[in-house]
């Protein structure tokens, strides 16, 4: 069976450059709605390919109100095992500047009001406490660190996330205070793919992009939060991932499933 990789595209990404011209269309109904996906091939591998605001505009499905349990369903009954997000992020690192590149290690959860679990008494037997300790996949992670070094793209790795429920910004005290509790980079979709991710036994990881300094980091008021053009750093994206694609082993060496199974 072939091999079959996710690919979440959001703000940065908004097109299926990556999976060639010839992608097809993919509807799955999901008990959670119906998603709507691009299948194309990479190397021999299934790609499919998801924009989580959807393909029309930019931002046409806020980051509060994608469905991502939809999202995330429809990739695992497609058999995916694998997904890559990639992740607009405001940075709190002055070493992490706008258009630099990393990959997420860890999360911190400020969502509220979404649906972060499956488990919600309807549709599994019963709910199960998934082991998140390491909530990227960590051979994933080591592929990108690999494939970044392999292209000259420098990554910064092992990332603090702080997903906050959007679609507002942050303001300057709540950054302030996500500084102190640890955390590296601030965005709105992240964690919550993580956690469904790792709920069904999928590996996830995510490509941090930063596109601005987050509030009140840099001193400049009204100035701040300039968002970074991606289209500048879209090449190298689309390389990074091909690399990662071919490099990726074809049977998972990772702890997720077994992290997924919970207590
Ligand atoms: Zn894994």
């Amino acid at each position: 069976m072939k091999e079959k990789i996710g690919i979440i595209g959001g703000t940065g990404i908004q097109n299926s450059l990556l999976i060639g011209e010839d992608a097809q269309g993919v509807t799955v109904n999901t008990p959670y709605g119906s998603v709507h996906l691009l299948k194309g091939a990479l190397k021999k591998k299934e790609i499919y390919f998801l924009n989580r605001h959807g393909y029309d505009n930019a931002h046409t499905i806020l980051p509060h109100c994608v469905n991502y349990q939809a999202n995330i369903y429809a990739f695992s009954s497609l058999g995916v095992e694998r997904i890559i997000g990639t992740a607009a992020v405001g940075s709190l690192r002055a070493d992490f500047q706008p258009g630099s590149l990393g990959v997420l290690g860890q999360f911190i959860d400020f969502t509220k009001g979404r649906k972060s679990s499956f488990y919600q008494g309807a549709l599994l037997e019963q709910g199960k406490f998934v082991n998140m300790t390491y909530p990227y996949c960590p051979e994933m992670n080591q592929c990108f660190l690999g494939a970044g070094k392999k292209l000259g793209i420098p990554l910064v790795g092992d990332l603090v996330y702080v997903c906050t429920e959007g679609p507002r910004f942050e303001t300057a005290a709540e950054i302030k205070a996500f500084g102190i509790l640890g955390g590296d980079v601030v965005g709105m979709t992240s964690a919550t793919e993580a956690i469904l991710c790792r709920e069904l036994g999928i590996c996830y990881a995510s490509l941090a992009m930063s596109m601005n300094m987050a509030a009140g980091t840099t001193g400049e008021g009204e100035k701040e939060i300039v968002c970074f053009d991606m289209a500048r750093l879209e090449e190298k994206i689309i390389a990074l991932l091909t690399q990662v694609i071919m490099d990726l082993s074809a049977v998972r060496q990772c702890g997720c499933r077994q992290w997924s199974q919970g207590v």
